[in-house]
């Protein structure tokens, strides 16, 4: 029994994928314009507007906390609240930052057992109270996938939009794994978004194979207002804008952004295969994207941690494992073999 050399606790132990490094290196010569006044910068925006067949406004900035925080601040004010299900990152992994930077805004919890929220959940909070002292609803925002792995199917965020749109209130996406769920879903960026109603986009490039770095797209250019202002007053206007920007052109043009998804969402979907069958084992949530939900009792999970694996159970009390653009089918296989190891031992 040796230790295994490839974990998946997450996929941002990965490191930066080759299309992405060299990209880098390309935009490693010679001195550029500072703050986004470059080249790599101006290219990479085109690249999206492409990508999404739409005349978006991008914004490079450095993780996907400030993406959404910043993105949630620019769509409410103070005085107003966010619906989020009660697993989104913005409620239970971003220390605040959205309620800080909004300079208040209340995030407004939907229980949801898969992090997804519905169009009936939404109506419920919006329309649980309409007067002067509670915190006036102004967006909602869902996880694409959740964090559970779900992915919303393109006439399920259509539904979303269609309420949003009647109650007056504003959609964003957390996309930091945006790319997983356009691999799952097999449709174009642009319908999985603004033609399905979303407002704002949070584009993850760190779980995509970047070293660094989410971009916040607007599709309605007018909600972009002093968006800049914004980003550099949290710190997050990178001077060498172009090393956050050239990468996401690698990603783009090498086609890399929907590979490296398709690859982490097999090798989900390969773990899961295996593992389904094993008595005593069972999965959590359906596997849509990268992320498999191991339940097992806690000898087996014990087992398993001292087999060398490590893993996080906050969500559900299952083993989470995630895939990332590096991780090698081998390694997924002896992870299968050691979870069905650990359960027949136990
Ligand atoms: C990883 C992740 C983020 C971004 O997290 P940072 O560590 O701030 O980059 C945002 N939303 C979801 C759902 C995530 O999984």
């Amino acid at each position: 029994m040796s230790i295994p050399t490839q974990q998946f606790v997450s996929d941002n132990y990965a490191g930066v994928c080759p299309e992405a490094w060299a990209a880098m290196e390309r935009a490693n010569h010679g001195s550029a314009p500072a703050y986004g006044d470059d080249e790599w910068t101006r290219r990479a925006s085109d690249a999206f507007r492409d990508l999404f067949e739409a005349k978006c406004e991008v914004f490079f900035v450095f993780n996907g906390t400030a993406a959404n925080a910043l993105a949630l601040s620019a769509l409410s004010q103070s005085y107003h609240s966010v619906i989020c299900s009660s697993s989104a990152h913005v409620e239970t992994d971003e220390c605040g930052a959205p309620e800080f930077f909004s300079n208040g805004a209340k995030l407004l919890v939907v229980q949801t057992p898969d992090g997804k929220l519905s169009p009936e959940g939404i109506r419920a909070i919006a329309s649980s109270r309409s007067d002067i002292h509670f915190p006036k609803p102004r967006v909602v925002t869902i996880t694409q996938p959740s964090e559970t792995g779900q992915v919303y199917k393109v006439d399920e965020v259509q539904a979303i939009s269609a309420i949003c749109r009647e109650l007056g209130l504003r959609l964003h996406m957390d996309g930091a794994r945006f790319a997983h769920a356009c691999a799952h879903l097999g449709v174009s960026p642009a319908d999985a978004t603004w033609r399905a109603g979303v407002d704002v986009l949070c584009f993850g490039g760190t779980k995509n194979g970047l070293a660094v770095g989410e971009a916040v797209i607007f599709f309605d250019p007018a909600m972009a207002e002093d968006f800049d202002y914004r980003c550099k007053q949290a710190g997050q206007l990178a001077s060498k804008m172009r090393f956050l920007s050239a990468p996401w052109l690698g990603l783009f043009e090498s086609g890399a952004w929907l590979r490296n998804a398709q690859h982490a969402n097999a090798c989900a979907t390969r773990l899961a295969s295996r593992i389904k069958a094993i008595p005593g084992v069972t999965l959590k949530f359906p596997v849509e994207a990268n992320t498999v939900f191991l339940g097992a009792s806690p000898p087996v999970l014990e087992a398993l941690r001292n087999r060398g694996w490590r893993f996080y159970t906050f969500i559900g009390g299952g083993a989470r494992f995630v895939f990332g653009w590096d991780a090698d089918v081998r390694n997924v296989d002896r992870l299968a073999d050691d979870i069905a190891a650990c359960a027949a031992a136990a």
